[in-house]
């Protein structure tokens, strides 16, 4: 074959590769190197000649494995191909692709360690660590190796490309703390040094690199001041320099540090830096790929608001909890079901981030009475649980008061005071249930109970209360259908002026209901059912209109009937719509204001939303205060609503005979309405001797059953005539 005269000749040629090329002779002493030898490991040709490649390039103690390795090989069969970890002249690592032949070539089956060598050598460096790295790593998390496992990996994988560091990878935690994630080959008393270490300007490399967010290179750690608090356990080890990277998430936040630790004193390699890059975004993915992990398993598993475990976590956990206690000494818990009172009102009148941040208050204060044992979730909205392992009842119901004292601390939001209240339900194990999905059942329905026991709060589970939840629900059926068809009626009850003359201040509408089978039932208890079973507002629209409509019938029969009072509940008031569905109810039966009397209880005052009651009062109509002396509102409230009148709860009209401190706050009832102008209608008189002193002492209305029962609108009228 003729080449063309351009070409260049064949040591020109094998200059300008970029491999590596040496040929040596039967003592493997080099003959000819190119210059892309001198390119790759730093030597000058000059010097080489005359020595062994191994003397130059696999002299380091890590490489006697591979050499013994390519020289058996070599000899066996007359060539290796195969990559090796050689040193460049100034002792940096390089990966190399090794390709040798024997020449001659040795005949098959004749080992043949002599002849000459030619050895072409090629730069894998930044290829193959980016490769094995990568791809091992990236199989373990698409395995979803954890992310401690994973890092011992990145660790293991990078110390067997650069035998003569040491890795390790430290998380930083949100309050700035080291711990470690992995250093497989680290002795563990370096290990314990770092654990929980607080990062700083001053903290070692890892602790410094993490706080500067910058990679910190310590060459000498014996001297150097950063590792003044921390060398003497490294040193002890064996370690003597290193160097530390910030491992950065997407937000550029330090959340932990890679570092290459050295036996000798020193600063890293170009092979280390390049090492390092990889590590770093490795780690990187890897960290990111643990935190949407876990945030997924936090969204799966725990309430985002209070961060406490929601129900179904809450459910797993109990079930461990009693399947270890059935195994133990003592095998008893008690199940707490929490329940906010009033919270809805928080909601409505201070706003959902008042509510919210309430309910994580709440939660903190739970938090705090837990035991190492104990757990603690949320169910829904305001509903709380509490699951005390190897709790007695007694232990219980301590555990009860201790955090009835903790919830009722005030809460404070943007400058509004809320007096925080629960109510409690306990199921003990094994008595009241022997799983969980029993004793939440059956702490709901104590709860349920502790509603309706204004004095303790809380209530232990009994058997009836499952009878009783049945009963609740087949009358908020019913309730549901007797409002639906107008099944309810009113009756009517006089107030009467205390002058002599007993004429008429105005009559009282409350709410009647026969049911088929029960019989009456007491409005004190199908209006708490309508509360919880979300039927007040429908109720109240049926109430408005009944009452308005008969009250429109009396004043077309020219009845001397100067108002009518109705009541409304405490929900009625976080309805928005109220005040206009107290103006369209008049409007439709061509009443006024004045015609009506709106009675609310202390709670409303205590709640109601600001808007509702500036609306009701812009309509120009009149409130009253109902029950009062019974509620927990203080009396500097009063002058919160626009109240025009207050009732005086019968039980202190009852007691005036009785008790002196009946009397005594009848007296200051009187005086304090008197001071703000408000008329006092006393409740409940039943005996002339009331009367008397209720008189004597200048309350201005009266109403109970000395002068009329709560009769229905034909006999009030003959009780009218008969006046
Ligand atoms: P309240 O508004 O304080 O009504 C007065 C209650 O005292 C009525 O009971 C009445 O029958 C009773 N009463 C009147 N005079 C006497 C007396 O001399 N002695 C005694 N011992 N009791 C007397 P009632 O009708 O059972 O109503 C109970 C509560 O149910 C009411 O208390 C009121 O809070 C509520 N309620 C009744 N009707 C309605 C309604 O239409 N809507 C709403 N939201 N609540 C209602
Ligand atoms: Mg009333
Ligand atoms: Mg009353």
């Amino acid at each position: 074959m003729m080449l063309p005269a351009s070409l260049p000749s064949l040591p020109q040629a094998l200059d300008v590769s970029d491999c590596a090329i040496v040929i040596t002779d039967e003592e493997r002493r080099i003959v000819y190197a190119n210059t892309g030898f001198e390119r790759l490991f730093g030597y000058p040709l000059r010097e080489v000649l005359g020595h062994r490649p191994r003397d130059l390039l696999l002299s380091q103690p890590f490489a006697r494995d591979t050499l013994s390795h390519i020289e058996e090989q070599l000899a066996r069969e007359g060539h290796f191909t195969g990559e090796a970890l050689c040193y460049h002249r100034n002792g940096d690592p390089i990966w190399v692709s090794l390709v040798g032949n024997i020449h001659p070539a040795p005949e098959p089956g004749k080992p043949n360690p002599q002849g000459c060598a030619v050895v072409t050598l090629t730069d894998l460096t930044p290829t193959k660590h980016h490769e094995a790295l990568q791809n091992r790593v990236l199989e373990a998390m698409v395995q979803e190796m954890c992310l401690p496992q994973l890092m011992a990996l990145v660790c293991e994988e990078v110390e067997r490309l650069a035998p003569d560091v040491i890795a390790s990878v430290l998380r930083v935690d949100a309050d700035g703390r080291l711990h470690a994630l992995a250093a497989p080959s680290l002795p563990p008393a370096p290990c314990q040094v770092v654990e929980g270490r607080p990062i700083g300007p001053c903290a070692g490399s890892c602790g410094t690199a993490a706080y500067l967010g910058e990679p910190v290179v310590v060459t000498d750690i014996a001297t150097d001041p950063l590792w003044r608090d921390y060398h003497a356990p490294f040193i002890a080890a064996g370690i003597r320099a290193c160097w530390s990277s910030p491992i950065k998430n997407h937000a550029a936040e330090v959340v932990g540090t890679f570092a290459f630790y050295f036996r000798e004193a020193r600063g890293p390699s170009n092979l280390h830096r390049r090492l390092v890059e990889i590590c770093l975004h490795l780690c990187t993915l890897a960290m990111a790929r643990d935190t949407a992990q876990n945030r997924i398993h936090q969204l799966a598993y725990y309430d985002t608001l209070t961060q406490l475990p929601n129900r179904t976590l809450f459910t797993d956990f109990a079930q461990c909890t009693l399947a270890t206690l059935r195994e133990s000494a003592s095998p008893q818990a008690a199940l707490l079901f929490i329940d906010l009172d009033r919270f809805k009102q928080v909601n409505d009148s201070q706003g959902h981030a008042a509510g919210d941040a309430l309910l994580c208050a709440i939660a903190d204060r739970l938090r705090a009475h837990l035991g190492p044992d104990d757990i603690a979730g949320r169910l829904s909205s305001d509903e709380f649980v509490l699951l005390l392992s190897g709790a007695s009842g007694d232990q219980a119901i301590a555990m009860v008061q201790r955090l009835f004292d903790s919830i009722a601390r005030p809460f404070v939001h943007e400058g509004m005071q809320h007096l925080p209240r629960a109510s409690i339900g306990i199921a003990l194990y094994p008595e009241d249930g022997a799983d969980i999905a029993a004793l939440l059942s059956h702490a709901d329905q104590a709860m349920y109970a502790a509603k309706k026991q204004p004095s303790t709060h809380w209530c232990r589970f009994r058997p009836e209360l499952g009878v009783l939840a049945q009963e609740r629900m087949a009358m908020e059926r019913d309730l549901r259908q007797a409002i639906a068809r107008q099944q309810l009626h009113l009756h009517f009850q006089p107030q009467v002026l205390a002058q002599a003359t007993h004429r008429l201040h105005g009559v009282e509408a409350l709410a009647r209901w026969n049911h088929p089978q029960w019989g009456a039932v007491s409005p004190a208890r199908f209006i708490a059912v309508a509360e919880e079973a979300g039927l007040i507002q429908a109720l109240t629209q049926w109430l408005l209109d009944a009452a308005c409509a008969q009250m429109a019938r009396w004043r077309a029969a020219r009845l001397p009937l100067p108002q009518l009072a109705i009541n409304l509940s405490a929900r009625n008031f976080h309805d928005p719509q109220l005040a206009d569905q107290v103006g369209a109810a008049l409007a439709r039966h061509g009443l006024q204001p004045r015609d009506l009397m709106l009675e609310i209880t202390e709670s409303v005052m205590m709640d109601a939303s600001a808007a509702t009651t500036a609306n009701l009062h812009a309509l120009g109509m009149q409130l009253s205060l109902d029950d009062f002396g019974t509620g927990y509102s203080s009396l500097s409230h009063l002058h919160r609503l626009p109240i025009s009148e207050l009732k005086l709860d019968r039980s202190f009209v009852r007691d005036l005979q009785s008790s002196r401190a009946a009397t005594a706050l009848t007296r200051s009832v009187l005086s304090i309405a008197r001071s703000l102008d408000m008329k006092v209608v006393a409740e409940g008189v039943e005996t002339r001797e009331q009367c008397e002193w209720l008189q004597s002492h200048d309350c201005a209305v009266m109403q109970g059953y000395l002068f009329c029962r709560p009769v229905a609108a034909a006999q009030l009228e003959e009780w009218l005539a008969a006046q």
